[in-house]
């Protein structure tokens, strides 16, 4: 049967879409500073069944590409470079290394700069944000930070200025090492019930 010129068209934006956030949603097998902000289990799941999120999420899209946008202008104008890429190496007991990856959206000669695109800017900033910004200045070696709030909806901006903080960081670290024995023994860790269960992919294995 012949596929009418409309289905062809819709067929084509889903494409697109899909193939969008699919570039995004790529998994790493390393360990990554965003794996160890949320729950820890999910990042097990996410490392070891990559393929269960295959929803088209178009407010991912529009989040995505704002944030990129105002990314590469923030660039510009305080004179700093887009996602930075490190690697945190940590010795373990047993002659290993852990290692984590982190890649921070804006760094400057003075600061780090996490932006957020969101529904609504929150009244403080949500502890994930914070842990994840707290380990880009540990592992980018700047004693502070921004995270920046920025709504999807109309473009309204809140900003915390966050300064280092070296328990966090040590917690941070000790649930990468969580994350890596769980990893190498096939155990998936603890659930971390949240609000975000309700989202999560991985719901039926909890
Ligand atoms: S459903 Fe909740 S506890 Fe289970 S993996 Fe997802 S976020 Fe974690």
């Amino acid at each position: 049967m012949m596929i009418d010129e409309e289905t062809n068209i819709i067929l084509a934006i889903d494409t697109a879409l899909h193939s969008f956030l699919e570039r995004r949603r790529h998994v790493y097998a390393n360990i990554q500073v965003t794996d160890l902000c949320y729950c820890l289990r999910r990042a097990y799941f996410n490392k070891t069944m990559p393929n269960t999120n295959n929803d088209t999420d178009i407010r991912l899209v529009v989040g995505i590409l704002l944030h990129d946008t105002i990314l590469n202008q923030l660039a510009e104008l305080l004179h700093g470079v887009t996602e930075c890429l490190t690697v945190y190496v940590h010795p373990l007991n047993n002659d290993e290394f852990l290692t984590i990856y982190g890649m921070c959206d804006l760094l400057t000669d003075n600061y780090v700069l996490e932006l957020k695109t969101c529904n609504y800017p929150p009244n403080t900033p949500l502890n994930s944000h914070v842990m994840q910004l707290n380990a880009y200045l540990a592992m980018f070696e700047r004693e502070y930070g921004y995270l920046v709030y920025v709504s999807r909806n109309d473009i309204k901006k809140r900003i915390f200025r966050i300064d280092f903080n070296e328990e966090l960081w040590n917690k941070t670290v000790d649930r990468a090492i969580t994350l890596y024995n769980c990893l190498k023994h096939n155990q998936p860790p603890e659930p971390e019930k949240s609000g975000l269960c309700n989202l999560c992919p991985f719901k039926p294995y909890c």
